[in-house]
Parts: structure tokens; sequence; C-alpha cells
């Protein structure tokens, strides 16, 4: 079968690799759909210091499932699923905790394993999600493709909004509207938050307005505190999730948010912050990290996606064929604003 190789950095190929099958345990899936996203184009530039090479990327998946080896109360062969890219050992605090996602020894699809960009896959049966919210409600509609692939980005922001714990009636600002900030403006205003998106990007902002947010914030044309004012009364945000990673949003989340408030960061900071610490202690603040994904955040962003209301046409910058993926990776790391996702469509031959 055809597969995507990164050799090294910068150097992405496609290779031909043995089709692997099911172990007991697992489904045997053929590949339909791959998203890649910002951590994809690290790995092709040698940036992600988890990665190790020869690596095949892929953890954005869209499949079909060829085989079962196993019981599993949904799956069906030829059912459309996606997946969890994460692994989780069992013993360590996270684990025991239930809190897999956040497991220390996790390892990700595509990043310190083999990855599906390639024609077909073998996982665990628990990692697998129907692309179907429940297909024995008649209310209930299949997921296409594209709105599979989507499903595990998404899940990101879901995780950082059930973190944060939101709830419907409550003010949550987003900082940052990338793919990331996107999945949690589209989880908060699920909820029935009201959300607030803060961005300097006007194109990422009208987009955020489409996946939900109730106001956008362009912050390097307006004061971010005044106009978070301005929205709640004088108070400030019950929850304010960061998805930058900047030094300067990581402290504005302390001091914009309301008192008793909620601070969740995703953003990966690459640098010390540096805090009025003062604040977490006067405001009585809880201030939550928040990584990857829990399975309960699978089934909600599908619920959320089968309402139709998310903008997936304009999420998805280009869509192209498995054996263009290394010209795209290559055009990617030239120009990385050109695109935000890039969709490899294994249907076309
Ligand atoms: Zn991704
Ligand atoms: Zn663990």
């Amino acid at each position: 079968m055809k597969a995507i190789i990164l050799a090294g950095p910068g150097r992405a190929q496609l290779a031909e690799m043995p089709k692997p099958s099911a172990a007991p345990g697992e489904a045997l899936l053929k590949v339909r759909r791959v998203g890649l996203c910002g951590s994809d184009l690290n790995s092709f530039r040698g940036r992600n210091p988890m990665i190790s090479f020869p690596r095949v990327p892929g953890h954005e998946i869209a499949a079909t499932v060829e085989a079962i080896h196993g019981e599993h109360p949904r799956l069906r062969v030829g059912m459309n699923v996606t997946l969890s890219p994460y692994t989780s050992c069992g013993r360590c605090a996270s684990c025991r905790r239930g809190r897999q996602n956040a497991c220390e020894y996790n390892q990700t699809l595509g990043v310190q394993r083999d990855g599906a960009l390639t024609e077909y896959i073998a996982v665990p049966l628990e990692r697998l999600f129907p692309a179907w919210r429940d297909e024995l409600d008649p209310g209930s509609r299949e997921l296409n493709l594209e709105e599979l692939c989507l499903v595990e980005p998404l899940t990101v922001g879901a995780h950082a909004v059930a973190r944060g714990r939101v709830a419907a009636g409550e003010t949550v600002a987003v900082v940052g509207c990338g793919g990331v900030g996107l999945g949690a403006i589209a989880a908060a205003a699920f909820r029935g938050a009201v959300t607030v998106a803060v961005d300097v990007d006007d194109a990422k902002l009208s987009i955020a307005r489409k996946a939900g947010a109730a106001h956008a914030i362009h912050s390097g044309r307006e004061a971010l505190s005044q106009a978070l004012r301005d929205l709640t009364g004088g108070q400030g945000p019950d929850v304010i999730i960061e998805a930058v990673g900047m030094p300067e949003t990581f402290r504005a989340a302390v001091e914009e948010v309301a008192y008793t408030g909620r601070v969740v960061y995703i953003g990966y900071a690459k640098e010390p912050v540096s805090y009025e610490t003062r604040l977490f202690v006067q405001k009585e603040l809880d201030v939550l990290g928040t990584r990857n994904a829990q399975p309960e955040d699978f089934l909600q962003v599908i619920a959320m996606l089968e309402t139709g209301r998310f903008p997936v046409r304009e999420v998805i910058s280009r869509t192209v064929r498995l054996q263009e993926a290394p010209e795209i990776f290559a055009a990617w790391s030239a120009e990385p604003t050109r695109f935000t996702k890039i969709m490899i469509d294994l249907d076309e031959p």
C-alpha cells in the first residue's frame, strides 16, 4: 500500500509499505481523509521535539471499517469512523484518575508512532468513534467525511471548554482563533455560553463568528481590556480560554477574567511567563491546564457537527491527493500562513 513518509526534516516522500492486519481487539480501517494541522507542519520541519524519523504523519482521520477483530457495541464493517490518536499507559497518575488524555507516557499517532497518511491502518477498537451521534435515533444523521475528519482537531478545544466547566449563559472569551481556539468557540457556543472570539486576524474572527462566537474582538485594533469590560458590564468574562501561548496572552487571561472566574490554558508557551500572582489569590481564580481530549469530548464534537452549524467548508483551505502530499508540505513550509487546514483525499486515485 502507498504511504507518505517523513524521512527527515523537510523530506516527505511517497513510499510503499506492507498493508497491516487487525490484531485481536483492533479494527482494520481504510483511510478516506486525513487532515493536516500545525503540528504536522512542525513535524515536517523537524521542529516537533517529540518526533523521530522516519515517520508516517497523520492523526486527523476519517476512515471506513474494513474488518473487526473483537467485540464493540456499535461498530460494524462498512461504517465510517474517526478515532482518538492517543495512547495511555493505564498506570500513571493521570490514567489512575481516569484522565487518560493527560497520560504521562502518551504516544500520539503520527508523532511518536506511525500515523494515517497511508491507505490502511489498524487501530484498537476502544479508540474508534462512529460517524453517527446515535445511528439508532431517527433524528441523528451520519457526518460526511470532511466533518468526520474535523472531529479530532475540534476535540482539543472542546476539552478545554469541559475543563473550564462552561455552562449555559456564562460569558467565555477565547483568545486565539486558530484550529484549537475555533474548537473551543464552537464547543462553548454549543453549551449555550455567550462566546467572545479574540484574535488579530479579521479572516479568523469572521470564521469564529460562523462557528458560534456572539462577539468578536480584534485585539490589534481595540483595547482588549475595555472591550471585554464593555461586553460584561465591567466584570470580565466568567471563563477565559488562552489558545495562543504568548506571555502577554497568558497574563491577559488572569488580568481580564472575572473574580472567581476560570482561566484555561491550551497554548503551549515557548518561554517563561512572569505573573502578578496576587491576582490568583485576590480573585480566587481557578487556573487550569488542558491537553488532548477525552472520549466524551469526541462524542460532544460529533453531536455539535451533526447540527450542521459549523463552517466546515470554510476551515478547509485546500484538498489534495495522497501523492501530492510531499508538494503541499513543501509549499506550506515555505509559506506557513497560506493554509490553515489541508485535507488529503485518499479516495482520489
Ligand atoms: Zn492536528
Ligand atoms: Zn498513563
